[in-house]
This record gives C-alpha cells, structure tokens and sequence, in this order.
C-alpha cells in the first residue's frame, strides 16, 4: 500500500523549540503553573481539600453515562441548561443570557480579551494580583499594565481612576478577594470605580464564597454598570477544580461577544454534565466552605503569634513571610510533606485551607523551618 517504506519511516530528530518558527513574543516563555507533586499536604493551588460524597459521585456517574449515550453527537453549543442552572445559583435576578460559561474562568477571561483585547488595546491590572492576568493579555495580543495597589494590597478607587486616565485601559481586572494577598476591596469601592471609568471593569470573585458576607458581591452592581463583569468559577469554594468550569456574568451584548470567539462546542457533554450535577448539589459540595475559611481565619493568627506578617486574607488562602530566603522555606516544608506556593511579594509564600490534619502537618513542618527565637517566644501568644 505504501509507496516508498523505507522513507517513509526514516527517521529525522525531533526539532526542539528553537528550530521552529514559535511566535517571537513566545520564544523563552515557559507554560505556567505551580509545581504538582504528589506529596500527602498539598496547600498550593487553593483546592477545596473535601471531595465529593459517594452520592454525589454517583449521580455524576449517572449524568455522564446519560451523557454518554449520545456522546456521538456534538453537545449543546449554547450550554443554555447549565446557564440556566448557573443564573439560578447566582441569583441576583440574573437569567441565562446573562451568564457565560467556558473550561474554568481563565478561559472565560480569554474569550474577554479575545473579543475586547488585542492589538492597540489595553488590559490594566493592580498588582500583586493573579499571575495569568499577564499570559492571557500576551496570548490575545494585548498589552498590558500593571499599577501597585495599597500598601496594604486594598484598592482606592482615586488611584485606580487616576491610573486608567493615565492608561486608558480598554479592560480593567480586578481580582475580589484578590490572589495572592486575599485582601478584599468593598463593593461600594468598586461602584465607584465604574461609575468613573469607561473601561470594561472586570471583578473577579473566584474566591467570593470564603468570604464574611459571599451575598456582598460585585453582581449587585450589574443592574446599573452594564459595562460591569464578574467573574466566578466552580473550582475553589465548589470543590469542582478537576470538573472545569468557571463562568462569567455580565449584560447580554457582553456574552455575545464571547459567543462570537469561543471554539465552537466548546464545552463537552461530559463537563456541562457534571457541573449541573455539582449545582443541584450546591448545599453539600459548598458544605465545608464555613469551615475552610474558619480553618484559614485560625491559621493567620497562629502565623502571626509566631512573629510573621499576614495581610489579612478574605479567601480560602493567605500569604506569611517575609523570609530572607523563602524558597528555602519553600523547600524545607517540602522535605516534609507539604505544599505551599512561591507566590507573592518578595519574601513571601503562600499557603491554603486544608483539612485540620492538613493544617497540623503545616504548623508542625512550619516551626521546624522557621528561624530559631521568633518562633518559640512568641508561640501560643496572641498578637
Ligand atoms: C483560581 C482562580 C481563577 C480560576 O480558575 P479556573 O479553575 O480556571 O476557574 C480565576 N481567578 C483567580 C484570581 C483565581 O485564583
């Protein structure tokens, strides 16, 4: 059958990056994300540590054999269930064409800035913040800023006002609580911002759950500030991080637009499945959410008592340094087991909610690495 074999299987060596023709703003980059080591305490990625229950599993097992059987056929496009199911959850009068969903929110991020990003526009950020910010602007072609937030990581609408007159950003993201620091800006803060800027103002809400009040979101302002979009995702609180899907809420206009660049079918049978599942479970899957953010609560103090600053974190993660050489700290609780995140302001690590014995093992690895005297002295004392 074949004509020539013997060329055929002639072997050439496989070229490495740098023999192929990568897009010059590419070359050098390296794909992001945080070491996944398989080690008993992991506490890097911000996971909800309590799978599902068997019953839950089970139905999921039911929906995708459900699904499964017209798995030859391609799925619904406009996910319009699931999107119905998402406004339900979300509440706030929000309806299924007010909701866009995709492969975690990073990907609904992207479908933002494919339709309001690319070349000769502005993405603007306050940093430290989220670090794929950054790659979803490069992956679009679209520049973008950076502005320091407070010192205290908060946000004052003055100086986020002031940096877009100076930017004029097309896109504004802003992380709510915000990752890595797990500060929280008040709504009313955010109000303000919209009211002032022409950009597209996105909030991002991926840890909104863990928070004091969750029913104090950004989703309040939608009514009034169409060019508002917030930003959620089942991941974190909804302990679906493997299920991926994260979703956007905005005006319908804005939704269209991410119709119009999302993949076609970008959303398999199976995902969209699973999720609804994941939804109609709500109440358990969020279940351990009051315990988780009391777990992270406990811990900044306990950080603190043993001399270390902790901005504090409305999330279900917080940062704890500063160390001289935190990748040694890094390491050293590593040798031990356990997984925290070399994220942040400089000196800094970055640690999540666990289960108790989770955070235990931390304590534990943590006070044989810190340096001697701090600790000891201060340890059991509340500051
Ligand atoms: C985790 C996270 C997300 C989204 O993650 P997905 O798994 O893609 O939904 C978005 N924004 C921030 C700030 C996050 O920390």
């Amino acid at each position: 059958m074949s004509a020539a074999p013997d060329e055929a299987t002639t072997a050439v060596p496989a070229p490495t990056l740098a023999d192929l023709p990568l897009r010059d703003d590419l070359v050098g980059q390296v794909p992001y994300g945080a070491p996944q080591l398989d080690v008993p305490v992991r506490l890097n990625v911000n996971e909800n540590p309590y799978p599902p229950s068997p019953r839950v599993r089970s139905q999921m097992a039911d929906a995708v054999a459900q699904a499964a059987k017209t798995i030859n056929r391609y799925p619904d496009r406009e996910a319009w269930a699931l999107r119905t199911d998402l406004a339900a959850y979300l509440g706030y009068g929000l309806g299924p064409a007010n909701i866009w969903p995709a492969n975690g929110s990073n990907e609904a991020l992207t479908h933002l800035l494919l339709a309001f990003g690319g070349p000769g526009r502005t993405v603007m950020s306050l940093g430290p913040t989220y670090s794929m910010y950054p790659e979803y602007a490069r992956d679009t072609h679209t520049a973008y800023v950076v502005e320091p937030r407070r010192d205290d990581y908060g946000l004052d609408a003055d100086q986020v006002v002031a940096a877009a007159e100076r930017h004029r950003p097309d896109v504004i993201m802003l992380a709510n609580p915000n990752n890595p620091t797990g500060t929280r800006t008040p709504v009313a803060v955010l109000a303000d911002i919209c009211e002032r800027v022409d950009a597209l103002v996105v909030v991002d809400e991926a840890y909104q759950e863990f928070t004091e009040y969750p029913e104090d979101s950004a989703l309040a302002l939608l009514p009034s500030h169409p060019r508002l979009i917030v930003a959620r995702t089942m991941s974190k609180a909804f302990a679906l991080a493997g299920g991926r899907l994260g979703y956007l809420a905005a005006t319908p206009a804005i939704v269209d637009a991410c119709r119009i660049v999302r993949l076609p079918y970008h959303l398999s049978a199976t995902t969209q499945a699973v999720a609804r599942v994941a939804l109609a479970n709500a109440p358990e899957l969020l279940g351990q959410v009051a315990r988780l953010r009391a777990q992270i609560q406990q811990l900044q103090h306990w950080l603190r008592a043993q001399g270390l600053t902790v901005p504090q974190s409305e999330a279900n993660f917080c940062l704890f340094g500063p160390f001289d050489d935190p990748h040694a700290v890094w390491q050293g609780l590593l040798d031990q087991g356990v997984l925290v995140r070399e994220t942040g302001p400089a000196g800094f690590l970055r640690v999540c909610a666990g289960t108790p014995a989770d955070m235990d093992a931390f304590k534990t690895a943590l006070l044989t690495v810190l340096p001697e005297g701090a600790s000891r002295e201060l340890e059991g004392g509340a500051r």
